[in-house]
């Protein structure tokens, strides 16, 4: 039986956010979480876009040192040639090639400049030269897919996966999609175009989670694998992507979705810790309803509720707290706090490390990540994280590529 994936779009989707953004540290410190959570794939930007080009570099790099787990970094352009040669001396090896495929986005973005028939011809290039290229695996987004003419999205389908792509990205861009409505465009996809179909839902009418659990059932049903994307938290165009927890949670927990078989082996509990760095990051607070790492998802007040919650937490409660790390939870400690960061010494740097139970072989080592953790600090904005200085003594080298982008 085919089986569900996962793909956070968070440094992509997230990260081209009006109003909001991310350091490149702070991408990087997504994908490490990512690949300690199990998800199969990080879409971690935009390679072809000079001011990525460091941080991609380096990431593969990080990836290659065998320290993000076994994720993917998969990198996102249009499918057009220039973005496709632009990618490749980055040396990622697995894209996304993005087209709209809707007659609205076709007459009105392209403005004749493409039809249907060139619409699908371009995708064939750029999936072509990809491959030429040396890109590994494939996918092509039909953006807008799901107010595109069906007919013609199986007709695109069918002649992507004759040009070798490894799956098909069905776009609800503008979350149009209901639950039921989707189902029946993936399941017929599926069973039409035979290949692995990828949901990116939208959340415009609130429903982005439910259209993509409808939509793995869909293709599941149809008979092949989906691979859901996802961001942190929800984050992403507008009101936002299906939140990748609460896409868990609803197939572990939801009824009648145990017979559908998650294939990444998730560390659920990596998902509070990861939720509250780019809740921090984005500088975009968790809703306190947020499934899962809300601040009142285990809360207790009424009188019915608590009594009940206190005889049993299964009354009130679908799954415990600690299956997503919530008890490993980290409070600021009182008292006396020494910090190092952008305007840090020698001394502090060498506490906060201690007691990190880091040391530095000799003071021009401590000198060199000093420096580093200052630039990191100018860099974030942010107070520097245990994991951001454990990754930054760790692993220099890459650390001054992601932090260097030459304008
Ligand atoms: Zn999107």
């Amino acid at each position: 039986m085919p089986k569900v994936f996962f793909i956070d779009v968070t440094n992509r989707d997230g990260a081209q956010t009006a109003r909001i953004g991310l350091a490149k540290l702070q991408k990087t410190m997504i994908n490490m979480y990512l690949g300690e959570m199990g998800v199969y794939q990080s879409e971690f930007g935009f390679p072809f876009s000079k001011h990525e080009q460091n941080y991609v570099r380096a990431n593969l790099e990080l990836k290659e040192k065998g320290v993000m787990g076994s994720i993917i970094l998969q990198g996102w352009c249009r499918a057009v040639i220039s973005d496709v040669a632009e990618s490749l001396p980055t040396g990622v090896k697995d894209l996304n090639l993005s087209i709209s495929t809707s007659d609205q986005m076709i007459i009105n973005k392209f403005k004749g400049k493409l039809d249907r028939k060139t619409v699908i011809q371009q995708m064939l290039d750029s999936v072509k030269f990809a491959r030429d290229g040396g890109i590994k695996t494939i996918g092509v987004n039909a953006e807008d897919a799901s107010r595109t003419d069906m007919n013609y999205l199986l007709e695109f389908g069918q002649a992507a996966k004759e040009a070798g792509a490894d799956r098909l990205r069905y776009c609800d861009t503008l979350g149009y999609d209901t639950p039921w409505g989707i189902y029946q465009r993936i399941k017929t996809l599926a069973q039409e175009v035979k290949l692995p179909l990828e949901l990116h839902c939208h959340n415009d009418l609130g429903m982005a989670v439910a259209n993509s659990i409808a939509g793995a059932k869909g293709a599941i049903d149809g008979g092949v694998d989906a691979y859901i994307n996802v961001t942190v938290n929800g984050i992403g165009e507008r009101a936002g992507n299906a939140d990748l927890l609460s896409c868990v949670l609803a197939l572990k927990f939801g009824r009648g979705m145990q017979e559908y078989e998650i294939a990444d082996r998730l560390n659920l509990r990596v998902a509070t810790k990861i939720a509250g760095y780019a809740a921090a990051a984005f500088g975009v607070p968790i809703p306190i309803t947020q499934p899962g790492v809300g601040a009142n998802a285990f809360a207790h007040e009424s009188g019915i509720h608590a009594d009940g919650a206190l005889k049993d937490h299964h009354n009130y409660e679908l799954f415990d707290f600690e299956l997503i790390g919530r008890d490993q939870e980290t409070r600021i400690p009182g008292g006396r706090v020494i910090t190092t960061g952008e305007y840090g010494g020698v001394a502090g740097l060498k506490h906060v490390y201690e007691k990190l139970g880091v040391s530095f072989p000799s003071d021009s080592a401590c000198q060199r990540i000093l420096e580093l953790v200052q630039y990191a600090n100018m860099h974030t904005q942010l107070p520097l994280t245990d994991d951001e200085l454990r990754l930054i003594a760790n692993h220099p080298e890459q650390v001054k590529k992601i932090l260097t982008t030459t304008p």
